[in-house]
């Protein structure tokens, strides 16, 4: 018993210093992006190959960072009624670059109306958590396509993909912490989405088939205006 409350708040003291360290190191991570977005301007062809390279890392550690920081930042803070087209543009315009550079195609379908009561910045992490993991299961030439309309009283939320797609065993594993197949994955990503759409009486399922494609549906409670 005793020692079952130390686990917990050393896990406590952990979470709490791995936020403070990536929030502290995104900071510098930004302004340097920010100068080598200004640098690339100025540069011949080969040299902006590379300062893509570079800005593509920096994007990646970014996400790392995220990875961790909303992990140890879990509980739903404040939620209000908000229309969540707007976001779901600004969302899948944000991860369009992250496409882009893998050769993925990244199309969207939103319609307008989707009233929810949610989280704004939360609800924003699940998709871009969703839209990261299917850009990164496209080869060079897959597609991603992010759609949103109404089912009678649900907002549904779906990002499909032509990627590697999962056999029934990994669907299951989903979300389970630290389950990753990438060589340079977290494993925290889709932990977190489950989390962020509990704590919001949302929902997130799979359907996936091998070599075929994947698609999640996040399905969430239609609010009135
Ligand atoms: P990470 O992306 O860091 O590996 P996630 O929790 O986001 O961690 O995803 C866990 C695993 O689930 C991935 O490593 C991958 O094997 C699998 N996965 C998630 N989304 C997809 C998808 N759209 N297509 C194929 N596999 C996926
Ligand atoms: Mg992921």
């Amino acid at each position: 018993m005793r020692s079952e409350v130390q686990r917990t708040e050393k896990l406590g003291v952990i979470s709490e210093l791995a936020a403070s360290v990536a929030h502290e190191v995104r900071n510098p991570l930004t302004v340097v992006r920010g100068f080598l977005q200004i640098a690339r301007g100025s540069l011949d062809d080969r040299n902006r190959q590379y300062m893509n390279t570079a800005l593509a890392e920096l994007d990646r550690a970014e996400f790392i960072i995220s990875d961790y920081l909303n992990f140890a930042k879990l509980q739903v803070e404040t939620v209000s009624v908000f229309e969540a087209s707007l976001d779901l543009h600004h969302t899948v315009k944000l991860m369009s670059s992250y496409a882009l550079l893998r050769g993925v195609k990244l199309d969207h379908q939103i319609e307008p109306g989707l009233w929810v009561h949610a989280n704004q910045e939360k609800l924003k992490q699940a998709v871009i958590n969703l839209l990261k993991n299917s850009i990164e299961a496209c080869h060079n030439g897959g597609q991603v396509k992010m759609q949103a309309y109404r089912d009678s009283q649900q907002v549904i939320l779906q990002v499909l993909d032509t990627g590697v797609g999962m056999n029934e065993e990994q669907i299951k594993r989903l979300g389970h912490p630290f389950y990753t197949t990438k060589e340079k994955g977290t494993g925290l990503g889709l932990m977190v989405t489950f989390r962020i759409l509990q704590a919001m009486d949302g929902q997130l399922a799979f359907e996936s088939n091998v070599g075929v494609g994947t698609t999640a549906t996040i399905r969430l409670p239609l609010t009135a205006p």
